[in-house]
C-alpha cells in the first residue's frame, strides 16, 4: 500500500499519475491533490477519487472548490496558496508526494515534504535545478528517497541499479530533438508558438513543450542528472535520438553501456517510481521490435539550440547560476506563450540575465536567496520585455 499526494494533479503528469492509481488495484491511495486554477478538472478528480484534502493555489478558485464540497456534502478540507501546497505535501496520512507542478514554485512544498520524511516521486525538475544541493542533502539527512519520474532519469536510475558510482564512465541522456530538430537559426526566426508547442513524440504541458523545442528541457535535465546521480557535468553527454525508444543510458568503465527502453509513455516511469523497488503489471504498450526500422543517434546542435549550452554553463558555474538560468527561462517561456517575444529571444534573454546577475552567483545557497534572486530575474525580464518593445 502506498498513500500519496499529487502536487499539480490536473496537469499532464498529474493526470497520468491518476491513471497509474486507477490501474493499481487499490494499492495506491490518493489523499491530497493540488492545482493552480483548473476548477473543473479538480471537481472531476474529487468525484472519482474522493481525496481528503485539496489545495488550490488561486484563492478565489479555492473558494469555488470549498462551496462545491459543501454543496455536494463532501467531507474535504480545502486549502489555498503556497501554504496549501505545503499542507498537502506534508499530510500525516501520506508516505509519498508526486511533485508534478510546473516551475520552481514546487521548491518550498518539496523541501517541506522532505522535512516531513515523505519520499518524493519527482517530476518537477525545476526544483532540482535551482536547489539540487539543498534538496539532495536534506533528503539524505531525513533518510527519504528522491525517485525520478522524468523518463530519462528513471532510465538512468534503472540502468544504475546494482552498480556503484565509481564504476560509471558517463551518463548518456537521450533527447528527441523536439519539433525543430535539424533546423538552423534562419529557419527559427519566424517560428510560431503553435509550431513550438507541437512535440513530435510526447504530449506534455505547455512550458515543458517549449523547453523541448529550445532544448532547454535537456539542459535542465543535465543539471537534474548532475544532482540526482552525483555525476560531474563532463561525464553527462546528450545524444539526440528522435525515436524516443531508448530513454537514456549509462556507460560503465569497461565501456559496456546499459540502457532502458520502452514506448514513450510517462505512465511507465510514474508507475516505477510509485512502486520502487517492485515492478507492477504492464501499463504501457510493449515495444514491437519488428516495427522499429531503425534507432538513430545525432550530436545536438548547441549553436542553434543555445539554451542547452547555457544550461551546461550555468551548471558548471554552480551556486546560484542555475537559479538565474531557470528563472529567466520560466519568465521568457511565459512571454513567448503570451506572444510578447519571438522564439529565438528566449535564449537571448537568458544569456543577458546570466550576465546581469553574474555577481550574485556566489551568494550563499539558501532557500531564501534562491527565491529572492528568482524574483529579481523575473522582475528584470518583465520590466524590459513585458510590452514587447524590444521585439
Ligand atoms: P502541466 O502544465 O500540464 O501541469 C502543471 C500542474 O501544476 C497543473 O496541475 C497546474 O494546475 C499546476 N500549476 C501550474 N502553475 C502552478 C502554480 N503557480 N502554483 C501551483 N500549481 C501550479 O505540466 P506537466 O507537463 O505535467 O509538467 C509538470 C512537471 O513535470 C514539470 O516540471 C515538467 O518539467 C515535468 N515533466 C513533465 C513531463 C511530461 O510528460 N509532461 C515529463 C517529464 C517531466
Ligand atoms: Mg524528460
Amino acid at each position: 500500500m502506498k498513500n500519496i499526494s499529487i502536487l499539480g494533479a490536473t496537469g499532464s503528469i498529474g493526470t497520468q499519475t491518476l491513471d497509474v492509481i486507477r490501474q493499481s488495484n487499490g494499492e495506491i491511495k490518493l489523499f491530497g491533490i493540488t492545482a493552480n486554477s483548473s476548477v473543473d478538472k479538480m471537481k472531476e478528480i474529487i468525484e472519482e477519487f474522493n481525496p481528503k484534502y485539496v489545495g488550490m493555489m488561486d484563492e478565489s478558485c479555492s473558494e469555488v472548490i470549498k462551496n462545491y464540497c459543501i454543496e455536494k456534502n463532501k467531507n474535504i478540507e480545502v486549502f489555498s496558496g503556497i501554504d496549501g501546497l505545503i499542507k498537502i505535501a506534508t499530510l500525516d496520512e501520506i508516505d509519498t508526494v508526486v511533485t508534478s507542478v510546473v516551475g520552481m514554485i514546487g521548491l518550498k512544498p518539496t523541501m517541506a515534504a522532505i522535512e516531513a520524511k515523505k519520499d518524493i516521486a519527482l517530476a518537477n525538475k525545476e526544483t532540482l535545478v535551482v536547489a539540487g544541493e539543498l534538496v539532495m542533502n536534506k533528503a539524505k539527512e531525513m533518510g527519504v528517497k528522491i525517485l525520478p519520474v522524468d523518463s530519462e532519469h528513471s532510465a538512468i536510475f534503472q540502468s544504475l541499479s546494482g552498480y556503484k558510482n565509481k564504476d560509471i564512465n558517463k551518463i548518456i541522456l537521450t533527447a528527441s530533438g523536439g519539433p525543430f530538430r535539424g533546423k538552423n537559426i534562419d529557419d527559427l526566426k519566424e517560428v510560431t508558438v503553435k509550431e513550438a508547442l507541437k512535440h513530435p513524440k510526447w504530449n506534455m504541458g505547455q512550458k515543458i513543450s517549449i523547453d523541448s523545442a529550445t532544448l532547454m528541457n535537456k539542459g535542465l535535465e543535465v543539471i537534474e542528472a548532475h544532482f540526482l546521480f552525483d555525476t560531474s557535468y563532463d561525464n553527462i553527454e546528450v545524444v539526440v535520438h528522435p525515436q524516443s525508444i531508448i530513454h537514456s543510458m549509462v556507460e560503465y568503465k569497461d565501456a559496456s553501456v546499459i540502457a532502458q527502453l520502452g514506448s514513450p509513455d510517462m505512465r511507465l516511469p510514474i508507475q516505477y517510481a510509485l512502486n520502487y523497488p517492485e515492478r507492477k503489471g504492464m501499463i504501457a504498450q510493449p515495444i514491437n521490435f519488428y516495427e522499429i526500422s531503425q534507432l538513430t543517434f545525432e550530436k545536438p546542435d548547441m549553436d542553434t539550440f543555445k539554451c542547452l549550452k547555457l544550461a551546461y554553463k550555468a551548471g558548471k558555474i554552480g551556486g546560484l547560476a542555475p537559479t538565474v538560468l531557470n528563472g529567466a527561462n520560466e519568465e521568457a517561456v511565459a512571454l513567448l506563450l503570451e506572444e510578447k517575444i519571438k522564439f529565438l529571444q528566449i535564449a537571448e534573454i537568458i544569456e543577458e540575465c546570466m550576465k546581469v546577475f553574474e555577481k550574485q552567483y556566489s551568494n550563499e545557497l539558501t532557500l531564501e536567496n534562491i527565491i529572492n534572486l528568482d524574483k529579481s530575474v523575473r522582475e528584470y525580464i518583465r520590466s524590459k520585455w513585458e510590452l514587447g518593445v524590444n521585439n
